[in-house]
């Protein structure tokens, strides 16, 4: 039985995780950790019988100590107990699902346990993969993507060598505003932004969707994990979300892969890598789809790509900020305090207020984080 670990279990990717485990009826489910939703958590409690749960908030983990104390489980909160969730000891993968820059030190913590990871927190990868592919490769262990374009690409790779890539096609669906101009986008409300066209998935990521910013965010995320440069990795819109990703290989040889939207696919190819399981669920039909359109993505009306792109290119602490600049402002703009467009307004204004740091320590990620915060409280 394989033993897994999951961070963020009460999210989007927590909970498909669980529905994954549930269905193959193989995994033991070691730990899991949230944020702050104790209900949900503790109904995962009682289903997987992890040995140690963990809560953020520590109000919440004392008071889902008391409501499981008739079950033999550790409840631990913090970022401390977040580091003991992510290196329990019997677990072999961690599923990193929970959003945002937290993410880095757990992810960090158990790889040097030596744990794989399955990687759908795209947000340490992007603010310190300088860090984490170097420790990948020292302590032995591997990262599986969890994000669909990402499986979809390392799905191309299989028995392929890496050198061999000539370029990475990364596919967008352009979100619910794909066609819209920066006039027409100024009066989105948090209610627009939230309906994404082909996923069902948590907050943050589906404005991050709407803006852009997560295809973004990806084109760095495959700079790491595929050790390509930014220049090599194109973004294809695809609005229907059916081809997943692609690699241009140097011999002009193109691998897709394709399906219907559902992330339990790239979880579980994750999960099980190298192994294919059967995965209920709807199936490709060529003849109802009829044809597969692309465009060029708008990198005007959408300035958060060409953002993520000299982010990128420039390296150091700059992806930091483009990521932090992100969160903070998506945070206010579902807390109604911002306009839609000041999104990636902040994200500029505190990218090109920065100055930059080669190759910056966790701590001085963590730095350059909190000054994008001090900037954007300072102006916003
Ligand atoms: P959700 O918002 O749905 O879930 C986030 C999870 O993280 C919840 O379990 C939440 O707990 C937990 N969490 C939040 N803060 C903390 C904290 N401080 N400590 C511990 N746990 C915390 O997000 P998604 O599942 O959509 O996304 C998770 C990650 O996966 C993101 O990095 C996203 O970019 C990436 N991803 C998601 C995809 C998707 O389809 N959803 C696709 C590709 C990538 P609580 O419920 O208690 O708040
Ligand atoms: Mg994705």
């Amino acid at each position: 039985m394989k033993k897994i670990a999951i961070l963020g279990s009460t999210g989007s990717i927590g909970t498909q995780t669980l529905e994954v485990v549930e269905t193959q009826g193989d995994i033991v489910v070691t730990a899991l950790a949230a944020g702050s939703n104790i209900k949900l958590l503790e109904e995962q409690t009682r289903k997987f019988l992890p040995k140690l749960v963990c809560v953020w908030e520590e109000e919440k983990a004392r008071e889902l100590a008391v409501s499981i104390k008739d079950l033999p489980v550790r409840v631990v909160f913090g970022m401390e107990g977040l580091i003991e969730a992510a290196t329990e000891p019997s677990a072999e993968i961690v599923v990193t699902a929970v959003v945002g820059m937290i993410g880095i030190r757990p992810t960090i913590a158990a790889m040097e346990a030596g744990k794989d990871i399955a990687l759908a927190n795209k947000e340490t990868l992007v603010t310190a993969g300088h860090i984490i592919m170097p420790l990948a490769k020292k302590r032995g262990v591997n990262i599986f993507p969890v994000d669909s374009e990402h499986s979809a690409i390392f799905q191309c790779l299989n028995g392929e060598n890496k050198k061999t890539i000539h370029k990475v096609l990364l596919t967008a669906s352009g979100g619910p505003f794909r066609g819209k101009t920066r006039e027409e986008l100024k009066a989105v409300q948090v209610e627009d932004a939230l309906k994404h066209p082909n996923w069902s998935m948590g907050r943050k990521i589906t404005i991050d969707s709407s803006t852009m910013v997560n295809k973004g965010l990806e084109v760095m995320e495959a700079k790491w994990l595929f050790d390509v440069d930014m220049d090599q990795v194109e973004v294809v819109v695809q609005p229907k979300s059916i081809i997943h990703s692609m690699v241009e290989f140097k011999d002009g040889a193109v691998m897709a892969q394709l399906g219907t939207p559902d992330m339990k696919l790239p979880i579980q190819y994750a999960l099980y890598y190298p192994e294919r399981r059967f995965l209920p669920g709807e199936r490709l039909d060529f003849w109802s789809l009829k044809e597969i359109a692309f465009e060029k993505p708008d990198m005007v009306n959408f300035p958060g790509l060409s953002l993520a792109y000299q982010a990128g290119k420039r390296g150091g602490t700059l992806p930091t900020v483009f990521n932090a600049a992100n969160e903070r402002a998506v945070e206010k703009f579902l807390s109604r305090e911002i306009s839609y467009l000041s999104i990636t307004d902040i994200i500029e204004g505190a990218m090109s207020g920065h100055t930059v740091k080669e190759n910056p320590s966790v701590e001085e990620i963590l730095e350059a984080e909190n000054a994008a915060y001090e900037y954007i409280e300072s102006r916003w």
